[in-house]
This record gives structure tokens, sequence and C-alpha cells, in this order.
């Protein structure tokens, strides 16, 4: 079995999906590893250290011949699936929910394609591949100090001869995987902390790391959905939720969004109208933003000021800018997805296996599988 990894080209990536320490791994599971020579650089990992852990620095063309799975931490770009060989394993966050002609092209080239957006994270079993957790925790990290970095004066409450600086007031809504590391770092920065989440059960969560729940005084008691995520607002209940968080957010200095619905569109929380009640300074850093648009209204990949003084950071790859360990966490998870489907010494599929039916979009599809959106 050989699991081949290549440089991610996409402008914004420096991760890597195979980290030198996992390659000791997964030589002791009987896979050989190649890697693309630099491909690593971006994350502080260098040939030599792959070389060291047994793995085979490589160009390309030698990991498209030889390897049997490949692993990304985005996916292939078209003239890359092109090359690869029919019949070899694509491991990674494939757009699944939705880029439906993406995997039916990947279906149609012969290549079994395992879609880690599609793993079913509440099976215990599934808990070392979850790289949504891993990478999410890694952003909400991130977003407080971009947040942080941004915003014209500190976050914690200070006394100096010249008077006392009262601390920030950060705003963090969805209090998720990333809200929740974000809730967390905001206050080890000193910020007083309040946050915000459809699902009921999240409350206790963010009083439990010392930051106050937003009282909107809306009943979403059936805001939990499917699988432990949040289920879409009907569209009269997300006009409620918008207005009442516009309205509240006017009190607070930072905001962060991280709040998503799996292979949907991102919910608006803030509407522009929100964004206009922001005092000048404040800062709002958007981790759901995309091309599909984000939770804020008017935010956009990369970071813009309003006219009324608002700095509106769109940020949707942070997990990029700590890649050293979000490599290592994620090359952790893309493993154990690519052990799991080895049987007897070589990549198979099990039908009757739920994770299986679940990440499997095209190739050795089970006849289970693939619940499209
Ligand atoms: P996510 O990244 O899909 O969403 C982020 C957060 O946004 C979620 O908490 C969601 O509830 C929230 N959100 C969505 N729409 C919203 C709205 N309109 N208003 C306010 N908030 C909204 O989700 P995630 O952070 O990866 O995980 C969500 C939940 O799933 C967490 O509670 C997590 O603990 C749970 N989870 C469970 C398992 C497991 O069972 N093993 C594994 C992973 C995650």
């Amino acid at each position: 079995m050989t699991f081949g990894v290549f440089n991610e080209t996409s402008e914004h990536e420096s991760r890597v999906a195979l980290t030198p320490d996992i390659v000791t791994r997964l030589r002791k599971s009987g896979v050989a590893c190649l890697i693309e020579s630099g491909a690593g650089e971006a994350s502080d990992y260098t040939d030599e250290d792959y070389t060291k852990a047994g793995a085979q620095v490589v160009d390309a063309d030698r990991i498209l011949a030889r390897a049997d799975a490949l692993g990304f931490v985005e996916r292939p770009d078209d003239q890359l699936v092109a090359r690869i060989k029919p019949g070899t394993w694509v491991i990674g966050m494939l757009g699944s929910f939705t880029d439906a002609d993406y995997i039916e092209a990947l279906d149609k080239h012969g290549v079994t394609a395992v879609a880690i957006e599609r793993l079913p994270r509440q099976l215990s079993a599934a808990q070392s591949m979850d790289e949504m957790t891993s990478q999410n925790s890694v952003m909400g990290y991130k977003a407080a100090l971009v947040a942080a970095n941004a915003y014209g004066s500190f976050l914690p409450m200070m006394t100096t001869a010249a008077g006392t600086i009262r601390p920030a007031k950060v705003l963090i809504l969805g209090a998720g995987i990333a809200g929740l590391q974000a809730i967390g770092t905001a206050k080890r920065l000193g910020a007083v902390v309040t946050a915000y989440d459809v699902r009921p059960a999240s409350r206790g969560e963010v009083e439990s790391l010392g930051a106050k729940f937003l009282e909107l005084g809306l009943d979403f008691s059936q805001g939990q959905g499917e699988g432990g995520y949040a289920r879409a607002l009907t569209p009269e209940e997300q006009a409620q939720q918008q207005a009442a968080v516009d309205e509240k957010a006017a009190g607070f200095d930072i905001i962060i969004t991280t709040a998503k619905v799996p292979g949907r569109k991102p919910p608006v929380l803030l509407t522009a109208r929100g964004v206009e009640g922001l005092h000048r300074g404040a800062v709002v850093v958007d981790c759901a933003a995309s091309e599909l648009g984000g939770n804020v209204e008017g935010s956009a990949i990369g970071t813009h000021t309003t006219k009324g003084g608002v700095t509106i950071i769109g940020a949707p790859y942070l997990a990029s800018e700590v890649s050293t360990t979000a490599s290592n966490l994620l090359s952790r998870n893309v493993a154990d997805i690519l052990v799991h489907f080895i049987k007897d010494g070589a990549l198979a599929v099990d039908p009757s296996d739920e994770i299986d039916q679940a990440m499997i979009v095209a190739g050795n599809k089970p006849a289970a599988g693939t619940k499209g959106e």
C-alpha cells in the first residue's frame, strides 16, 4: 500500500496532508509514503524531515505513477484529476455537498473518492478522523488572535498611571468547535466574552468556559437538527434572529462569527444594519466567509473597512495560518481515514460499515451510501 501527498497549490493553503511523525505511524501500519518535494515547506517540515521519517521525497509524476491512495488538505484541481490513474483512491475535503459536477467527474474518471466532509462525526470510531473538529479548533483560536490584532485597544482591563482601560467586549456567534476555542482564547486575552448559538445545548458549554450566553429572547428550542448540528432556520426565524442580533451587536467591540450549517450557504447572522450600528474601530471576523457569502452581510474573503470605520475580516482560511500544528492534526485525521479503509493489506470498501457508506462518494460507492443533498 502506497500513500502519496502533493504540494497543495491553492494560493491560501500552507498546510500539508502528511507530516513526518505520521509517516512513521503509517509505516507501522504497512503503508509506504511518497511526498512531493517541498510539500511540507510552508508548514516548516523539510524534505529531510520526511526522508528521516522513512518517506520517499519524489516529484508529482512518481506519486501519480505509484500511489494507491492520495491525500489532500483540500482536493485535486481538474488538471490533476485528469492525471490520476483510474483505480486510485482520493481522500480530501471534496466539496461533495456543494459541487456535484466535480464528484461526478471523479466518478467518471474511475477514482474512489473519500469525502472527509461526510465523516459521520457522531460515531466514536470517527473521532480521530475528524478533520472538521481539528481544523475548526485551530481556526477559532486564530480568529480571536486576528481580531485582537486588528483592534485598536487592549483586550484586558489595564490599569495604568494614566487611567484604567476597560476590557474589550467580544461577541462570538456560533459556539461550536471554532466558537468555543475563540471564547477560550479571547478570555485568556482578558476580554469580556459573550456568545450565542442556535443549539440549546451550547448554553452550558459557553457558560462552562466562563462566558455569558447572549439572550435574544427567542425560542429556538428545536435549533438542533440531525447529528447534533444546527438545523437551518426558516426565513421567518432567521429574520427574527437577525433583528435581535443586530440590536445586541451594537454593544460589542469585537464580533467573531463561526456559524455554519453543513452543506448549505452560511446563515447571515449580522446584517448590514447591524454592522452600521457598530462603533468606529469595532472589528468583525467572519470565519464563515465564502464565495457564497458568510455570517456577516457584505463580508468577503479578505479585509475591508466600512464607511463607519468597522473593520470586517472575511477569514475562512485561518487554520492554514497556524500551519505547523494544523497540518499535524489534519495529517493524523487523514492517516486514520486511510488506515480505516485498509482491509487485509489493501484498500477496500465495506458496504456494511457506516463510515464507508457515508464517505465514499465516487468509485466503489456502497449501495446504501452517498446520501446526496
Ligand atoms: P459547524 O462548524 O458546522 O457550525 C458552527 C456552529 O454554528 C455550530 O455550533 C452551530 O450550531 C452554529 N450555528 C449554525 N447556525 C446558526 C445560527 N443560525 N445561529 C447561531 N449559531 C448557528 O459545527 P461544529 O462546530 O463543527 O460542531 C457543531 C456541534 O457538533 C458541536 O456541538 C460539536 O460538539 C458537535 N460535534 C459532535 C461530534 C460528536 O458527536 N462526536 C463531533 C463533532 C462535532
